[in-house]
């Protein structure tokens, strides 16, 4: 089946996908569900090696923090599996989609928007996401929508490194097409994409494992009294109705949410470590 123009081109972009599968004709149907089985596989990966890279960095950080919660971390990691493939589906679609059939604001000449437009684009994408994400994550906190939706992500206390996508399939697809939404509305230069996804894998795993990634002046400086990082979320595992969000503290705030930072004591299951400085550990102050 050729794509619009017809002629090899045409065949070819039916077949590449947003990987290049290469000059084959392929049927749309096939095509589609290649670039959604591979964006699963991509999604899957790259969580996988994200997690494993900072629970290895934990291992070396915080020797023992993860002790005793190895069925915890395989239920987070089968749950995280089960959410790729629940993210990778739009996402492929979409990527068809862009690739056959000219969809989405995504653009590959840096020119054909102004440079300022590239950063402001991620913050763009960053802000929507966030205000999504704050509105939805606090709804699932009514008490009946969080046992169906949300209890699964709160089913790790405390949460490490592979409780990123660690959702229930109903929460991971109020997530899932955010992005892919996104990409209809906002114009955005592909390699700015990948910072947005890069910044999303990033927070999505330091939020939950268990200490501060960034320098205390960062976290308790102005910066971090609008940045969120692991301080912040792991209050919101800890005290539940309160710091919602998921970049910024912008939400939280306005609507009266933020209770200020958590600090990373010991928890049931995490060995007290009474020799080392608890990174990033701050005083719940004031929202
Ligand atoms: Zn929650
Ligand atoms: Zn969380």
């Amino acid at each position: 089946m050729a794509g619009r123009g017809g002629g090899w081109r045409g065949l070819a972009m039916d077949a590449a996908g947003p990987m290049g599968y290469g000059p084959v004709a392929m049927h749309p149907a096939l095509a589609l569900l290649v670039s959604a089985l591979a964006m699963t596989a991509i999604v899957g990966v790259r969580y996988l090696l994200a997690s494993a890279g900072f629970a290895f960095a934990t291992r070396v950080r915080q020797p023992g923090l993860y002790a005793g919660q190895g069925r915890q971390i395989r239920r987070e990691i089968g749950w995280s599996l089960a959410s790729a493939a629940i993210y990778g589906i739009p996402a492929g679609i979409v990527a068809w989609g862009w690739q056959a059939r000219g969809w989405t604001r995504i653009y590959q000449d840096v020119h054909a928007f102004p440079l300022w437009w590239w950063p402001l684009s991620i913050l763009a994408f960053l802000a929507a996401h966030d205000t999504w994400f704050y509105w939805t994550h606090r709804w699932m906190h009514a008490p009946k929508l969080f046992r169906i939706a949300h209890a699964v992500h709160h089913a790790s206390r405390p949460p490490t490194a592979w409780a990123a996508m660690s959702f229930h399939p109903w929460e991971a697809l109020t997530g899932a097409f955010v992005i892919p939404a996104l990409v209809f509305v906002i114009p955005i230069h592909v390699a700015a994409l990948g910072v947005v996804l890069s910044i999303m894998t990033l927070m999505g795993v330091t939020n939950h494992m268990g200490w501060e990634l960034f320098p205390r002046s960062m976290v308790t400086g102005a910066a971090g009294r609008w940045l969120i990082t692991a301080s912040h979320h792991q209050r919101h595992h800890r005290d539940y109705g309160c710091n919602y969000g998921l970049y910024f503290r912008f939400w939280d705030r306005i609507c009266g949410t933020d209770r200020g930072l958590g600090d990373f004591g010991p928890a049931p299951g995490r060995r007290a470590d009474p020799g080392r400085d608890a990174p990033g550990v701050e005083p719940a102050r004031p929202a």
